[in-house]
C-alpha cells in the first residue's frame, strides 16, 4: 500500500468554485511547484506525508487559491 495524492497521480480531478465570480478554479499543480516568489515570502508550505498542497486558479478572474489535498492509500 501506498499514500498517494490523487490529483497528483490523475487518479481523480477536482475543481472548485471561485468565491468571487463563481466561475470553475482549476488545479493548476502542487504549490511548491507552482508557487512563485511572492506567495512563498508570507506563506510556508509544508508537504507532509497526509496531504498535499495544491494550488487552484480561477478561469475568468484569476483567484488563486490553495487547498490540501488529502492523499489516499493504493
Ligand atoms: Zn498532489
Ligand atoms: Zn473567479
Amino acid at each position: 500500500m501506498n499514500k498517494v495524492c490523487p490529483l497528483c497521480n490523475k487518479l481523480s480531478e477536482k475543481t472548485l468554485i471561485c468565491n468571487k465570480c463563481g466561475s470553475v478554479m482549476e488545479n493548476k499543480g502542487r504549490a511548491q511547484e507552482v508557487l512563485l516568489d511572492d506567495y512563498t515570502a508570507n506563506m510556508t508550505i509544508n508537504d507532509n506525508s497526509d496531504y498535499c498542497i495544491h494550488i487552484f486558479e480561477c478561469n475568468s478572474c484569476k483567484e488563486g487559491r490553495t487547498m490540501q489535498i488529502f492523499k489516499i492509500l493504493i
